[in-house]
């Protein structure tokens, strides 16, 4: 909690609910913990505050097996030399791979040093996110133009995770829980890879070959990923156990366009269905042209299980999944018409 408040503190923050969300209190009750935190937002920072990290390049440890590069490029010329090695980008999955599965990580690069991979580039109509931006920094930059995946970033981890976690490595993970991929197939994201000076483009969705499996070559890594500025038909729904820290149960983005009163060519992806994040492809020819009504879209809702067999897990089971993916469809429609969602209703 206090390094949560620091770290607010120092930036200026006074989002307090959304910077203390996944520190878990055993005894003083979040109420009082927000009160203080509120208490001390007005005060001067500290000067001890603002010194600064040493580099880390200059702290890291020189070994044969561990690379720094400081670019894309020469990223790109170490990894055709050594294909076999990890890259780790915030080291928020594979950091687990140590801690819980006590895998011995042979060659790596960090890639946190590759600037050039951290930036956010636009042009008239889509972004161009770097592999390396984190995703802290990626919900700042679209809070204003894709304000639901902005929201659905809010509910990804917690805000420390957010400002280590980089969208590449939720996308190169390949998780079938992932939040971002299904957010970015709705929208017609493209990835570009890289694997030494050639690069190529794909739509992201079929980058996610099968569980555990990606279209990605030894040697090749993820450059950047492109998507619309706007998608104003776009909402997204995280349904997890709990509102922050947590892992989605079932994952669903609806891109649902209307064309006069009928639905235009949506694209719906879900994660948490498959062993991949997939699109809805039944779904969405069983939806195409149909009057954008409750009736019309709860008709074409058992296409969905032509697309999906979802699993049981410790999450939820295949039918809870399979419902609430549905259910969701019904919650768009009704938000679209005015409807109230209790779940968006802020404090
Ligand atoms: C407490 C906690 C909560 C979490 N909550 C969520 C959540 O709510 N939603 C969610 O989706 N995830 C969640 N995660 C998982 C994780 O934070 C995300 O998957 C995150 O985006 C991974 O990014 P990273 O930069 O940390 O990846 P890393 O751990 O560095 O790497 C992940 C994988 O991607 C590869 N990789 C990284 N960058 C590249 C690249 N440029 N090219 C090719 N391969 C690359 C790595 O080699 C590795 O295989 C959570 C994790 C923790 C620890």
């Amino acid at each position: 909690f206090i390094a949560s408040m620091a770290a607010g503190h120092l930036n200026g923050r006074t989002d307090h609910d959304d910077l203390l969300a996944g520190n878990l209190c055993r005894c003083t009750g979040y109420a009082p913990i927000i009160r203080a935190a509120e208490a001390a937002q007005d005060e001067a920072v500290p000067a001890w505050m603002h010194d600064t990290l040493p580099d880390l390049a200059e702290i890291a440890p020189k070994a044969d097996h561990v690379f720094l590069p400081n670019s894309a490029d020469a990223l790109a010329d170490w990894y055709l030399a050594h294909p076999d090695a990890t890259l780790i980008a915030g080291a928020t999955d594979v950091g687990l791979w140590v801690t819980k599965q006590l895998r011995e990580l042979k060659e790596v690069a960090f890639l946190n040093n590759c600037k050039d991979l951290q930036a956010i580039k636009e042009t008239d109509d889509r972004y161009i996110v770097g592999a390396g931006v984190t995703l802290a920094a990626l919900r700042a930059a679209i809070r204003d133009t894709l304000p639901s995946f902005a929201e659905l970033l809010r509910r990804f981890a917690s805000e420390q995770v957010r400002q280590a976690a980089t969208i590449g490595g939720n996308i190169a993970n390949g998780s079938p829980i992932g939040d971002s991929p299904p957010v970015l197939i709705a929208m017609g994201a493209e990835l570009t890879l890289r694997k030494g000076e050639a690069r190529r483009t794909i739509p992201l969705e079929s980058f996610f070959l099968d569980y555990g499996k990606q279209d990605r070559a030894p040697g090749e890594f993820v450059e950047s990923v492109s998507f619309p500025k706007s998608a104003p038909d776009l909402a997204c729904y995280k349904l997890s156990k709990r509102f922050d820290q947590d892992i989605s149960a079932v994952c669903g983005a609806l891109n649902i366009p209307r064309d006069g009163d009928k639905i235009g060519a949506p694209r719906i992806a879900f994660g948490g269905m498959a062993g991949i994040p997939k699109r809805a492809a039944a779904l969405e020819a069983a939806l195409e042209g149909q009057p954008f009504t409750e009736e019309a879209i709860t008709a074409a809702l058992p296409a969905l299980e032509q697309d999906f067999t979802p699993l049981t897990d410790m999450r939820a089971s295949d039918a809870y999944r399979m419902g609430t993916a549905k259910a969701m469809l019904i919650r768009y429609v009704r938000n679209a018409q005015g409807a109230l969602s209790i779940l968006e209703v802020q404090p």
